[in-house]
C-alpha cells in the first residue's frame, strides 16, 4: 500500500495524518522536534499550541464557532482532542494545552497505520506527500518550497481590518476611485479634515501595540508598513501613503479632503470592506477604539476581521495550488495548514482535514469534491485555492470570517443575516457530507 509522507507534526499535519490513517491509508509523519524547534515552540510535543490556549469562540453565530461545529460533524480528531481537554472559558473553546498535545501525540503513537519519524526534513519529498510545516517552516525546506513556487513564498503577513457594509456611516463615506479610474466608484472613502487627521495620528502614536517576538523584530517590508510605524515616522507620512487624498473630491465640500481612509470591496456584492493599506500591530481592543473614535464614518464599525502583522511563512495559494491543495508545479505534493494562507489553530486544522480528504480521494482514484462555499470549510477552501478571489487581489492569510462567505442571494434581512448564513451553511454541509461520505468509509475517523 502506498505510504503518504506528512511533513510537520503540528495541528494540520496531525489532523491530516489521523484522518488519512483512519480512512485506511498508511502515513509516515515527519516532525523535526526534538532535533530542532522553531523560535515560538517551547515543548517537544506534537500539535503544540504555541501561544494562546484558546481555539476562540465556540458559538456558531461566529464564523469560527461554525468552523468548530463543521469539524465536529466531519469527526475531526483534533477537535475531538480539544473537546476532551476543554477548560472553562465562557463561550470560547479553550483547552489544557499540555493535555491536548499529549492526547494528540498518544493518538498518533497508538495508530498502527502511522509511522512517526523525528528529524528535520530539508528537501521536498518526491513521492505523494503533504507539507504542513507551518508559519515558521525550517529554513532549508522553506528555500526548497520557495523555488518550487517560483519565489512566491512570503515571510510576513500584513492583514488590514475588514468592516461590514451596514456599519459604515454613508452620510460621511463617498464612493469614488482615484481620478475616477475604472468605473469611477470602486472605493468607499472616509474623508478627514486636517484637525481630524492630526488627532488620528496622535492616537495611533499613543495606542497600545502588540510587541514583536524576538525573532520578528523590525523586519517589516517598506511596501507594507504597519500604519502606526508610518505614524511614528512623521505626521505627514500616512497622508502621503495609504491615506493620500489625491484624485478624490468629497461631495459634501466639493474639495479634496486632507486625507482619506480608502475602503475596498471584500466581496463582489460589497457586504464588507477592507481598509486599504491599514495593516497594524495595534492590539485588537485598541484597533476598535481608535478606528471607531477617530476615523470619520466608522463610529459604529462592526469589525469582521482585525489587523495583524507577524512572521508567517506562506505561499500564494490561488497562484500555486490546484483545487485539491496540490501544487500545480508538483502535483504529488499537497500543502496544508498555515503555510497555505489560512490563519489560526482551527483554520489550520480545518485545512489539514480537507487536504487529508483530497489525498484520500487521489489514492482511491476519486475526484476531490470541495465543501460548498457557503460552509465555513468551503469558505476557507475558496480563499486558499482561489475560487473566491478576484484578479489583482493581494493574497494575504486570513482567519475564517463571514466576509469569506458568499452573500445571501436577496441580501438577507439585516438583523438576522448571520442566522440565515448559519442555517444555509448547516444545510449545505449536510448535503456535502451525504454526497462525499458513504457512512461505511469514514466510520473510524474522529475521537482522539
Ligand atoms: C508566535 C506565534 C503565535 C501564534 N499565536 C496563535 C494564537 O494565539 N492563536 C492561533 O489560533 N494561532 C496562533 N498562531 C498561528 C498558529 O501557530 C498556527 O495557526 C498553527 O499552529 C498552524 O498550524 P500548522 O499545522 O500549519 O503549523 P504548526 O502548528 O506550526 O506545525 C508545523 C510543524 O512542522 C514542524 N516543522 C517545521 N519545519 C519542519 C521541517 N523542515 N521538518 C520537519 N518538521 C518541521 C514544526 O516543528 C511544527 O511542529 C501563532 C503563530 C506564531 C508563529
Amino acid at each position: 500500500m502506498q505510504v503518504v509522507t506528512v511533513v510537520g507534526g503540528g495541528l494540520a499535519g496531525c489532523e491530516a495524518a489521523l484522518v488519512l490513517a483512519r480512512s485506511g491509508h498508511r502515513v509516515r509523519l515527519c516532525e523535526m522536534k526534538p532535533q530542532a524547534r522553531t523560535p515560538a515552540q517551547a515543548t517537544d510535543r506534537l500539535a503544540e499550541l504555541v501561544c494562546s490556549n484558546s481555539l476562540r469562540s465556540d458559538n456558531p453565530r461566529n464564523a469560527i464557532g461554525l468552523l468548530h461545529e463543521e469539524l465536529r460533524r466531519c469527526r475531526s480528531p483534533i477537535l475531538a482532542a480539544a473537546d476532551a481537554t476543554r477548560v472553562p472559558a465562557g463561550d470560547a473553546l479553550a483547552v489544557h494545552r499540555d493535555a491536548f498535545s499529549a492526547l494528540v501525540e498518544q493518538a498518533i503513537e497508538r495508530e498502527p497505520a502511522i509511522e512517526l519519524v523525528r528529524g528535520v526534513v530539508e528537501s521536498l519529498p518526491d513521492d505523494l506527500a503533504i507539507l504542513a510545516t507551518g508559519p515558521l517552516t525550517a529554513p532549508k525546506l522553506a528555500e526548497a518550497l520557495g523555488e518550487a513556487v517560483g519565489g512566491r513564498l512570503f515571510f510576513y503577513d500584513a492583514i488590514a481590518p475588514i468592516v461590514s457594509d451596514e456599519s459604515i456611516d454613508r452620510s460621511v463615506a463617498f464612493l469614488q476611485s482615484r481620478y475616477d479610474k475604472g468605473d469611477g466608484a470602486d472605493y468607499l472613502n472616509l474623508p478627514f479634515t486636517r484637525d481630524e487627521y492630526v488627532r488620528f495620528v496622535a492616537e495611533l502614536n499613543a495606542a497600545e501595540k502588540v510587541q514583536p517576538r524576538a525573532f520578528e523584530e523590525t523586519k517589516y517590508f517598506e511596501g507594507c508598513l504597519p500604519i502606526e510605524v508610518m505614524a511614528e515616522r512623521g505626521l505627514e507620512v500616512l497622508a502621503h501613503g495609504p491615506m493620500k487624498p489625491v484624485g478624490l473630491t468629497d461631495p459634501r465640500t466639493g474639495r479634496r479632503p486632507y486625507a482619506v481612509v480608502q475602503l475596498r470591496r471584500e466581496d463582489p456584492a460589497g457586504t464588507c470592506w477592507n481598509l486599504v493599506g491599514f495593516q497594524t500591530r495595534l492590539t485588537w481592543p485598541e484597533q476598535k477604539r481608535v478606528l471607531r473614535a477617530f476615523v470619520p464614518g466608522l463610529w459604529n464599525a462592526d469589525f469582521l476581521r482585525l489587523g495583524q502583522v507577524h512572521r508567517n511563512t506562506f505561499i500564494d495559494g490561488p497562484e500555486a495550488l490546484a483545487q485539491d491543495f496540490s501544487l500545480r508545479a508538483r502535483p504529488l505534493l499537497f500543502l496544508a495548514g498555515q503555510i497555505t494562507g489560512v490563519e489560526g489553530y482551527v483554520e489550520s486544522t480545518a485545512c489539514g482535514h480537507l487536504v487529508a480528504r483530497a489525498v484520500a480521494a487521489r489514492l482511491e482514484g476519486r475526484t476531490f469534491v470541495p465543501p460548498p462555499p457557503e460552509t465555513a470549510l468551503g469558505a476557507l477552501h475558496g480563499h486558499v485555492t482561489g475560487a473566491a478571489h478576484r484578479d489583482g487581489d493581494d493574497y494575504q492569510p486570513t482567519n475564517v470570517t463571514w466576509g469569506l462567505f458568499p452573500p445571501l442571494v436577496d441580501g438577507g434581512k439585516k438583523l438576522d443575516r448571520k442566522a440565515q448564513m448559519l442555517a444555509r451553511a448547516r444545510a449545505r454541509l449536510a448535503e456535502w457530507l451525504e454526497s462525499v461520505e458513504p457512512a461505511s468509509r469514514t466510520a473510524r475517523i474522529g475521537g482522539a
